[in-house]
């Protein structure tokens, strides 16, 4: 047998990225800012303006991790000391950190069943809660697309609407995913006032380590990469009235970046196909769900491919799984801890159902690279029948 070790989310390298770093070098380009950090930012746009789309106006500044971009989008959002931001608690750490680097405070609220992202109702009741207690408004809403699956974005526009507060759309997981929002296709990330994407490592696609921040506009963009560079202010000499970040993009990070946005088909496709896979070849295993987008409308890059066990069923738990896939040479993990029960996070609000505890105890992603051949696949299923 094959022993050959079998990991979660392994980048891919389409093989033009070094073209794009080599131009980088033979210019002398060796800094933030540059021609392939233009060039990519021009084609994530072009790629995230779906035909259909109607939102032109917005613009995409390539930043040094998606945390950043978070942390710029909540600036923009006006976000400071002593207000709060309601964020989904069924994801990673990194979409709620900046909203303490603002001294603002995180306001967790959990999930539904169908897409396991922020639930629409307890999201209105947390938002008319927080506006009792603490006498204000929300400042902004973080939903996330978790694991590719589009977050039911309609009702949660509706209410942000309603109350007047910015969605900041965490899509950090969910390039290439698209959702049908009132009869229009829209790629995950153009739906809110900001949309946010990620290109560390083990993402869709990689810089090395690298994000994005999606604007409404050119002048938001500007704003961004003001703040983005240390907020300069507009002298032959180093003057500043606000205060910066170093958060902008290496020209040789985007090269990467442009190689890997010739093959991000290839890794939609390739994503997607572990997932057929994985729904076939664990079709009638008692005990064992392969996660699937709910509906028309909600079309997942299946960044991870997802499963969940009953233990009633199956005699074994997601923990005693894991280590067996471990032994076998496979690596596997435990959906995210939702961020209510982090220690960390103990002394904040939380608006829970018990959904996402229920997912973090009973769910494990399985192997879903872009490289992963039919072989590794087949050993992964055969460890779970
Ligand atoms: C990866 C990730 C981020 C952070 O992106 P970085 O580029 O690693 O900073 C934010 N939110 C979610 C849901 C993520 O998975």
């Amino acid at each position: 047998m094959n022993n050959k070790k079998i990991w979660l989310s392994l980048a891919q390298m389409g093989g033009t990225e070094q073209k794009y770093i080599q131009e980088a070098f033979d210019t002398n380009w060796i800094v933030p800012l540059g021609p392939n950090v233009n060039g990519f930012e021009a084609e994530l746009k072009s790629y995230l303006t779906t035909e259909e789309s109607t939102q032109s106006e917005k613009q995409v500044v390539a930043l040094s991790a998606g945390t950043a971009a978070l942390h710029l989008a909540l600036i923009m959002c006006g976000v400071g000391v002593g207000d709060e931001v309601i964020c989904q608690s069924f994801t990673f750490a990194a979409s709620a950190n900046p909203i303490t680097y603002l001294g603002a405070t995180p306001v967790f609220v959990d999930s539904e069943e169908e897409t396991w992202n922020i639930c629409p109702t307890l999201l209105r009741t947390a938002i008319e809660e927080r506006i009792k207690v603490t006498g204000k408004v929300p400042k902004a809403i973080i939903p996330v697309h978790l694991y590719g699956v589009p977050a039911k974005m309609k009702e949660i526009l509706e209410i942000a609407r309603e109350y007047g507060i910015a969605v900041i759309e965490d899509a950090a997981e969910a390039l290439g995913s698209e959702y049908l929002l009132d009869g229009e296709r829209v790629r995950c990330g153009m739906m809110g006032t900001y949309g946010v994407l990620s290109f560390n490592g083990n993402k869709m696609i990689t810089t090395s380590g690298g994000g994005a921040l999606v604007t409404p506009n050119r002048e938001m963009a500007q704003r961004a990469m003001f703040l983005a560079t240390q907020a300069r202010d507009n002298a032959p000499h180093y003057q500043h009235t606000e205060i910066g970040y170093n958060y902008r993009m290496s020209n040789i990070c985007a090269g990467i970046g442009r190689g890997q946005m010739e093959v991000l088909e290839h890794h939609l496709e390739q994503r997607r196909g572990n997932h057929r896979f994985y729904c076939e070849h664990l079709k009638g295993v008692p005990g064992i769900s392969v996660y699937q987008q709910p509906a028309e409308g909600f079309d997942s890059n299946y960044w991870l491919s997802c499963i969940t066990i009953d233990k009633a069923v199956t005699g074994y738990d997601r923990e005693e799984l894991r280590l067996r896939m471990d032994a076998a040479g496979i690596e596997t993990r435990p959906l995210w801890k939702p961020l209510h029960l982090q220690p960390v996070f103990e002394k904040v609000p939380k608006y829970v159902n018990g959904v996402s505890e229920r997912l973090f105890d009973s769910g494990l992603c399985l192997p879903s690279g872009s490289a992963l051949t039919e072989e590794d696949l087949l050993r992964v299923c055969a460890v779970i029948k």
